[in-house]
């Protein structure tokens, strides 16, 4: 596997000339960024290439893996990420994730055009429960009555949130690729199987220790059931999931009822 150098976490702002808008000129020059130092985290091949202009549905793909990713970014004064980061269309992503069609997500903050954050979040954690609806634009606006959505971040599993940078750092590339891979079992071909796991997932990185019994897992119960409200059987599908959970490698049954974080 090739080494680039570490990255230059400083965007190319002598490109900002000739655009006027803020938001443009955000584009330009994180997407610019993103072509010259990122590579797949998917495969840990070099480079990415960079799909031309407005293309709806992704903005970089991945010659060796043929992986899709789709870049968002927002300025972070605080350097923080934040809960939630405004994405397009509502319907559009709605009708992605379902069809399973969504690219893998990177998501960064800058301050001062640089990169204090990056992170790649992929696609299979994506489930139509962490799209929030945006209110439609006013009427006075361009496009009146436009729904647009965010998604929120805070409300994907830990091992779905994979950080590239952190805090200004790069983190190690090979680490970054170990991380991605570790997180493929968790594909599923089904939606609503896809949230399940998730909610359950969550949960478990929720428990502050690493080894944890099944009654912590069920004190989430009620939280589970107000999500799932037509199912009622919330205890059989936490140990179903918990069940999944241990066949993916995430944890370890030790004994009956107690459980460890791998
Ligand atoms: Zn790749």
């Amino acid at each position: 596997m090739l080494n680039r150098e570490n990255m230059d976490l400083h965007f190319n702002i002598e490109l900002e000339k000739g655009y006027k808008s803020a938001s443009q000129i955000s584009r330009v020059l994180t997407e610019d960024w993103l072509a010259h130092n990122m590579y797949c985290p998917v495969c840990g091949a070099t480079i990415l290439g960079h799909y031309e202009a407005n293309r709806p549905v992704a903005d970089f793909f991945c010659e060796r893996c043929k992986s899709d990713f789709e870049l968002k970014s927002k300025e972070s004064k605080t350097a923080t990420i934040g809960h939630k980061i405004a994405d397009g269309a509502y319907r559009t992503m709605i009708d992605r994730i379902t069809s399973f069609r969504n690219p893998h997500l990177f998501v960064m903050t800058y301050t001062n055009w640089t990169v204090n954050n990056l992170l790649i979040i992929p696609n299979y954690f994506f489930v139509p429960e962490i799209i929030e609806k945006r209110p439609p634009l006013k009427d006075t606006a361009r496009r009146a009555g436009w729904v647009g959505c965010n998604i929120e971040i805070g409300n994907i599993p830990e091992s779905g949130r994979i950080f590239i940078v952190r805090n200004g750092v790069e983190e190690d590339k090979e680490r970054v690729v170990e991380r991605y891979q570790r997180t493929l079992s968790l594909q599923t071909s089904r939606l609503d199987g896809r949230g399940w796991l998730m909610d359950v997932l969550k949960c478990v990185e929720r428990i502050p220790d690493n080894a944890f019994t099944l009654n912590q897992v069920y004190a989430f119960a009620d939280e589970l059931q107000a999500k799932h409200p037509d199912n009622n059987f919330i205890r059989d599908k936490i140990r179903q999931q918990l069940q999944y959970l241990r066949d993916k490698g995430f944890i370890e049954f030790t004994k009956p009822g107690h459980y460890k974080k791998l």
